[in-house]
């Protein structure tokens, strides 16, 4: 099926955000380029097969203006994210970004490595191994650390060790308590279905370009070789805890019940830098992320920002996470933790007042607006997470699916209430008219609507299917969320 182009309405939204964001500021292109030592060329990691499992140069189309076919902030992220190649932190602190969703941190100790979030796929951890021994030496791994219990997080750590390093006790494996519980947990019990919606959400087998997909806002993408895992032989269990491994002092913080339920940061007084895991990245990030999960809590999100700063903050010259570019200076690395803590703080208190007011998680959604310290950071901006999602997560987290309205306590599930809208409707021709309008008018979430009653009636409707695609196609076009972009499409036919 053929693309359309992006229609007026997109396009005018598109354009307008332009004027409202301050694209003038380098700052993150600065620091995203810093200590460039060299990239993976070709940008292409391929498993034992030949087949390739990670394609950085995929999205070399990312470059200049946003074409209108894609919102201009997310373009931006796009292009921020998708740079790729092994960088200088601080001496003796490196990442392998842009080779993985996540970032790859390796830290030199006093006779090998310590190596950070081993990314997803052995094929891809390996990769990045070998690029920084190829600019730093044949230096062996004698430690692994996994910041939390996301599989983007410890998935090729067979890439970087084996498991008879391990029982040898040549590598020590560093987690937080509850780590392999979790991780099990959130990666099994629904696994099947959660796998499924992370391939929606993450549009790996999408095809990339202006009209498809551009990233995920937290990275490009997720590769696709082998996961693996090793449990972990050191739990890291309390704020204030210390360990030397290879003769690096690691101050830790705990930070269960954050990003991922089991989750800590972590201090390198020797290099003055802060490993701030997924808590704080360059993106507003997931409450509820949408390939499903349970609520995160943004109220103690927020607290274990506050304590990072007040433990590291005064102490610290660069902050880095696992996904993303680090921040460099004191005052910039505690604004930049600060902006954080607050975006969590304000969804969650404003999303309370509200809701004790009498409104509902999808009226909150709406009514909600950052304040403008907010909107105009780039870091708060809603490219994983968005105010929608996020605010309908906090409601679900205190009050559950149920709105209170007894007219849908017990409603129809969707084929039978859209079998009965669209007879109530005049049937499914006058929908696809209705949808129409809607769509001509650029009221694209009402078309959606009509068109989803019209679908679950009749999924070989062809003029209901090809209205919904092309529906779906205009709502992507504008989303600045790299998840949207790529889970809209996907409802209708536009599936590469
Ligand atoms: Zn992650």
């Amino acid at each position: 099926m053929d693309q359309n182009e992006p229609s007026a309405f997109i396009a005018a939204a598109n354009a307008a955000l332009v004027d409202s964001l301050p694209f003038a500021d380098a700052t993150d292109f600065d620091d995203a380029a810093r200590g460039l030592l060299g990239r993976l060329e070709p940008g292409v990691v391929q498993n034992a097969e030949g087949q390739a499992v990670w394609d950085a140069d995929a999205y070399a189309f990312i470059t200049g203006e946003a074409p209108a076919s894609v919102n201009p902030s997310l373009w931006r992220q796009s292009q921020l994210a998708a740079q790729q190649g092994l960088y200088e932190v601080v001496e003796g602190l490196y990442q392998v970004r842009g080779l993985d969703l996540s970032n790859m941190t390796v830290v030199e100790g006093d006779t090998g490595v310590i190596v950070i979030d081993p990314l997803i796929s052995t094929e891809t951890a390996s990769a990045a191994l070998d690029l920084y021994r190829r600019h730093r030496g044949d230096r062996p791994v004698v430690a692994v650390i996994y910041t939390h219990s996301h599989v983007d997080h410890f998935g090729g750590v067979f890439g970087v060790a084996s498991q008879a390093d391990v029982d040898a006790g040549r590598v020590e494996v560093i987690a937080p308590e509850g780590f392999t519980e979790h991780a099990v947990a959130e990666n099994v019990y629904a696994g099947t279905a959660m796998a499924r919606r992370a391939g929606y959400m993450y549009g790996a087998a999408l095809a990339k370009g202006p009209r498809g997909q551009v990233g995920a806002g937290l990275g490009q993408t997720t590769s696709k070789g082998e996961v693996g895992l090793i449990v972990p032989t050191v739990d890291i269990r309390e704020t204030g805890q210390t360990r030397t491994v290879d003769g690096v002092e690691i101050e830790f913080q705990m930070a269960p019940g954050t990003e991922a339920p089991a989750e800590m940061h972590f201090y390198f007084p020797r290099f003055r830098a802060l490993c701030m895991a997924e808590n704080a990245t360059h993106t507003q990030h997931n409450l509820l992320t949408l390939r499903g999960a349970l609520v995160r809590d943004p109220h103690m999100w927020s607290t274990y920002l506050t304590e990072a700063i007040e433990l590291f903050g005064s102490r610290t010259d660069v902050a880095f996470a696992s996904h993303h570019w680090p921040t460099w200076g004191g005052d910039r690395v505690v604004a930049y933790l600060a902006t954080q803590r607050d975006l969590y703080a304000y969804l969650h208190d404003q999303t309370l007042r509200l809701l004790n007011q009498g409104h509902t998680g999808t009226e909150i959604a709406e009514m909600i607006e950052l304040p403008p310290t907010l909107t105009r950071a780039w870091r708060t901006r809603g490219y994983y997470g968005s105010v929608s999602h996020n605010v309908k997560a906090i409601y679900q987290r205190y009050m559950g699916w149920f709105d209170g309205n007894p007219a849908r306590l017990w409603p129809h599930p969707p084929a039978a209430i859209a079998q009965r809208y669209v007879d109530a409707i005049g049937g499914l021709d006058r929908v696809v008219e209705l949808a129409q309008t809607a769509y001509d008018t650029g009221d694209y979430r009402w078309a959606a609507t009509l068109l989803d009653h019209a679908i679950f009636t009749d999924e070989h409707h062809a003029a209901a299917r090809a209205l919904y695609a092309d529906t779906l196609e205009q709502l992507s076009y504008g989303s600045e969320n790299g998840i949207w972009r790529k889970l809209l499409p996907l409802r209708g036919d536009r599936a590469a």
